[in-house]
């Protein structure tokens, strides 16, 4: 079985965001950059599924800029395979990430696709959902679960009420939660071994998919600063100030 795998490059999630003077986006020079974390455990899950022998094959791709490649790099160090970086420059939407995914696949033909439910730069939560909807392949969103059983997958997954199991067949999507698992740190050794494995690079104008932005960003603003809060003294004075001040009682 082959599990390809999207990992995305973002801003860390420690760094503090800064919006750019002239409102057009946030600052990105000199800031680190990482792997967007729900993809870490994307990977992690692909790894162990492969260590208990179910899994023979693990492709790490991403669609960025040239330092996007590091990302596919980490994903190596930590038990990938092979990646493959497919060089795009400026913003690339979920839907256009999602159609480059799909030739991917089609060439690649996974048994399973595994994504981050959410990346921490855009807060889309779209392209693992567009892309099974491309390909017609079942999905299981915001997985914190994978059973793999055979030609099929029980997912539990994250909702609204508490935690859904639900079965699909394969070749299947699966987007994966922070609680899914605790992704393991490259060790040195691994990080120079990785240096040798295979990443294929391919320009994304060669694959026949329009990657201009559909959406257009007019400004990025911080968000207003919240008021200090206060303490009060006794249950009295609270009743009192929700009543006169907050009017909400
Ligand atoms: P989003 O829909 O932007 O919130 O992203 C959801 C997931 O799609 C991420 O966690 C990644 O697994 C994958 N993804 C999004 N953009 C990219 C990209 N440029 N390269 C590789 N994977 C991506």
């Amino acid at each position: 079985m082959k599990i390809l795998v999207a990992v995305k490059r973002v801003i860390d999630y420690n760094v503090q965001i800064r919006v750019k003077e002239d409102g057009t986006g946030v600052v990105t020079d000199n800031v680190k950059m990482s792997t967007n974390p729900p993809d870490d455990n994307a990977i992690e899950e692909a790894v162990k599924i492969k260590e208990s022998g179910k899994a023979t094959e693990i492709v790490a791709v991403t669609v960025g800029e040239e330092k996007a490649q590091e990302t596919v790099r980490k994903a190596l160090a930590v038990g990938a395979d092979r990646g493959i970086h497919i060089k795009a420059d400026g913003v690339i939407e979920p839907l256009a990430v999602s159609k480059i995914l799909k030739k991917i696949v089609d060439k690649e033909k996974p048994d399973l696709v595994f994504m981050g439910k959410q990346a921490i730069d855009d807060d889309c939560n779209q392209t693992g959902q567009m892309l099974s909807a491309l390909l017609d392949w079942p999905q299981a969103t915001f997985a914190s679960k994978i059973d793999v059983k055979d030609g099929k997958l029980e997912v539990t997954r994250e909702i609204d009420e508490g935690l859904e199991t639900i079965e699909i067949n394969t070749p299947a999507l699966v987007t994966c939660d922070l609680r899914l698992n605790e992704p393991r740190y490259a060790s040195l050794p691994n990080i120079m071994k990785a240096k040798k494995k295979p990443i294929e690079q391919l320009n994304a104008s060669e694959l026949d998919v329009d990657i201009t932005p559909k959406i257009q960003q007019i400004k990025v603003e911080e968000p207003p600063k919240r008021k200090a809060g206060i303490k009060v003294s006794n249950v009295a004075e609270l009743v009192q100030k929700l009543k006169n001040e907050a009017k909400v009682i």
